[in-house]
């Protein structure tokens, strides 16, 4: 079976063609500057292509990835039968959609009714599916949202402790992002582990970042709230932060909310703190050579990941296993060493030796650790190629 994965954004496209058993690739690429003028890159196994194609719409980017996929010198594929189902990444599922769907009129009519709830992103995830339908038509389309594995939350993690009115009339509540990443690794973390029933803290660690606390596999809290912004502070976004800070800036400075936000949401987190970099690699060169505003940004950041394993302990009563996925998660041996510095209280021991991975599973903690630390690579992906498969089936 073949899975097209589909992730589109309001200006770029992502796609990967793959087999969602074995999870390989057999093709790959990105279409840049739809809108604008247009790019595509495209990979396969043994070559790479990039190409200057115009892309006034997110139609001509499908058309575009289609040709590539069937080109007779850099296609995968000899005909479009040959592409069983379509998995689309989409945003937001707001309070309607507790797991992946198949998608039909009255679910695109659903998914477009979640556009408050993410209004940069949605209309371009429906972009995409409607590209797909008109370009491949009788090819089934799944939808795969960020928010569905946070669903399973209990009302007491999901609401915020403002009027009622806002939560019912409004849906306003912690919805939680990540949550394709955070499934992958609860299930995979599964098999290593070889049991389905324990506690597990998921700590996916990007250039976003966000945490979940995870029983038997399903989704008791998350550090994301009604938007990317909250939990701990990221590449740019400020995480948590008083609400009061926004009405001293505004009033301070003269910005209006949207510009505010702005400034949270791209100038804040680590670079915000560094004045450096939002990438954790440029951080660490700049901390060894005595930065101490790069050093205070890596500090913050190891911090509060950790207060909040702490808070997931304490919210699941122990924890039996924590885990490390995403960009930093994967590769930051040194975030990873400083996160479990915090931890010895909750029986935390990291080896050095087995920390000194990246990019690869492995479990990092020592044999008498009370608690296994694992680095999980995610594979948001070959989720989405999943679950598509078992819907079409
Ligand atoms: P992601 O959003 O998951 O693609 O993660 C991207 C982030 O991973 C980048 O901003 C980097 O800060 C971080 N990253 C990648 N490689 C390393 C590394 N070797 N050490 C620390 N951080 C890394």
């Amino acid at each position: 079976m073949n899975v097209l994965v589909i992730n589109a954004g309001s200006s770029s496209l992502k796609y990967q063609l793959m087999n969602p058993e074995t999870g390989d690739v057999a093709a790959k690429g990105l279409c840049e500057r739809i809108g604008i003028d247009g790019r595509l890159t495209h990979k396969t196994s043994d070559k790479k292509v990039e190409m200057e194609i115009a892309m006034p719409t997110h139609g001509e980017a499908i058309q575009a990835v289609m040709d590539a996929l069937l080109s007779e010198e850099h296609g995968v594929i000899k005909s479009v039968s040959e592409i069983d189902a379509v998995g689309h990444r989409v945003l937001h599922g707001g309070m309607k959609f507790s797991e992946s769907c198949l998608i039909n009129d009255e679910v695109l009519a659903t998914i477009e009714e979640c556009t408050p709830l993410g209004p940069l992103h949605i209309p371009a995830n429906l972009l995409g599916i409607r590209a797909c339908q008109d370009k491949m038509p009788g090819t089934p389309n799944v939808a795969v949202f960020d928010t569905a594995f946070h669903m399973t939350m209990p009302p007491k993690a999901y609401r915020y402790a403002i009027p009622t009115k806002y939560f019912e009339e409004d849906d306003v509540r912690r919805y939680g992002f990540h949550g394709t990443s955070h499934k992958y690794v609860a299930l995979r973390t599964a098999e290593l582990v070889g049991k389905k029933e324990f506690k597990m803290v998921n700590c996916h660690l990007g250039n976003g970042s966000s945490m979940a606390a995870i029983l038997n596999g399903k989704c008791q809290d998350t550090t994301m709230g009604l938007t990317p912004l909250a939990g701990v502070p990221m590449g740019t976004r400020c995480g948590d932060i008083d609400g009061g800070v926004i009405q001293f800036l505004c009033n301070k400075y003269g910005y209006s909310v949207d510009e505010c936000l702005n400034i949270l949401n791209k100038k804040s987190g680590v670079l915000g703190i560094s004045g450096v970099s939002s990438d954790f690699r440029d951080l660490e060169d700049g901390a060894k050579k005595g930065d101490e505003a790069c050093q205070l940004a890596l500090d913050k950041f190891a911090y509060e990941v950790a207060k909040y394993v702490g808070a997931y302990a304490a919210a699941l009563n122990g924890i039996d296993v924590l885990t490390f996925t995403a960009g930093v998660g994967e590769n930051g041996i040194s975030n990873r060493a400083a996160i479990c510095e915090y931890l010895g209280y909750l029986g935390i021991k990291i080896d050095p030796e087995r920390n000194n991975v990246r990019g690869k599973e492995a479990l990092i903690s020592t044999d008498d650790s009370k608690v296994q630390v694992w680095v999980v690579p995610t594979n948001e992906e070959l989720m989405i190629a999943r679950d598509t498969a078992e819907l079409v089936k």
